[in-house]
């Protein structure tokens, strides 16, 4: 198996220790880590409800770890529902496996069909049967991506399966585990890996009232726009693309919480402000909830 070198941990914890806030010094504690990490200590069992996969593919785009280190050397993942090699009995067999012997850190994308179990299932089981199971035996429950944390588009209105976010649906069967959500559509691979790891070496992150970790969620995007100067001048942009504030274009920065225009996306190239288009609110727990609020839509007058 390869190993990395302490140049390349050093490295990485750096990032990793910059990408979740925390202080420089903090930096050996996550080498050790990763160290213990990449020797199987700290086992991921990742399933997918009603999900696109698209936060696993998010995750794939993680820059420092990268995302096969993340996924093979630091994290043991037991099973993942996308990625793992496994299939069929096989993949049953693990995820059985891992229940049974329990102490795992449960990640789960997608939202749960709470009204119609029988609409996603996985080796022939109700994935919300498994998904109560797995979290009863589960260090701490990480709800990723807006579909696992609110529900996100499998529970927007007529939601003919019941669809429910994990966090109301564990909470229904009185489950005990810490939950943290990390919504997102999809979800930031720096909420992710930077989440994992803080609950692996140092324990739960600073939640807030709703659960999700300070560090990414806790300014309005708004609070943290290049654009708000505009916003505040009442210079507002006319076109996608266009300069100034992108309030009249339907800019849902102001009732959305998280970090994207200061952690940028695609390894720092952009995000959506940035890029001329609206927020759209995709980490809110409003996200997709009601036809009042389309993701594209005029914005109110200031
Ligand atoms: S573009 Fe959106 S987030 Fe930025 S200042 Fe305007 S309304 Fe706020
Ligand atoms: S800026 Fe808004 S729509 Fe874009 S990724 Fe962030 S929360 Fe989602």
């Amino acid at each position: 198996m390869f190993k990395f070198n302490r140049r390349q941990f050093l490295k990485m914890g750096a990032s990793l220790a910059a990408a979740m806030g925390l202080e420089p010094a903090s930096v050996p504690r996550i080498v050790e880590a990763l160290s213990e990490l990449s020797s199987g200590q700290a086992p991921v069992l990742w399933l997918q409800g009603q999900s696109c996969s698209g936060c696993s593919v998010s995750l794939l785009n993680t820059e420092n770890p990268s995302p096969s280190e993340v996924l093979t050397q630091y994290i043991s993942l037991l099973f993942h529902s996308t990625l793992s090699a496994a299939t069929g009995h096989t993949a049953m067999e693990v995820v059985e496996k891992s229940i049974e012997a329990g102490g795992y850190y449960l990640a789960v994308e997608g939202a749960l069909p709470a009204g119609m179990p029988q609409a996603c299932v996985m080796g022939h089981k109700p994935v919300t049967e498994l998904v109560a199971r797995a979290a009863r035996k589960a260090k701490a429950v990480i709800c990723v991506g807006t579909c696992a944390a609110y529900g996100g588009i499998p529970a927007a209105e007529n939601n003919p399966t019941g669809s429910v976010s994990v966090a109301e649906f564990l909470k229904k069967e009185g489950n005990t585990a810490p939950i943290i959500r990390l919504p997102g559509c999809p979800s930031h691979p720096d909420w992710v890996v930077g989440t994992l790891v803080h609950v692996i070496k140092f324990g739960l992150p600073k939640l807030d009232e709703d659960g999700r970790p300070e560090v990414f969620y806790g300014r309005f995007l708004h609070d943290q726009c290049p654009r708000f100067a505009d916003y505040e001048r009442e210079n507002f942009a006319q076109t996608f693309s266009g300069e100034g504030c992108l309030f009249k274009l339907g800019c849902l920065g102001p009732v959305t919480k998280a970090d994207c225009t200061t952690r940028l996306w695609n390894r720092g190239a952009n995000t959506c402000i940035m890029a001329g288009a609206p927020c759209i609110g995709c980490a809110s727990e409003i996200f997709a909830k009601s036809p009042s609020l389309p993701f594209y839509r005029k914005g109110e007058s200031k």
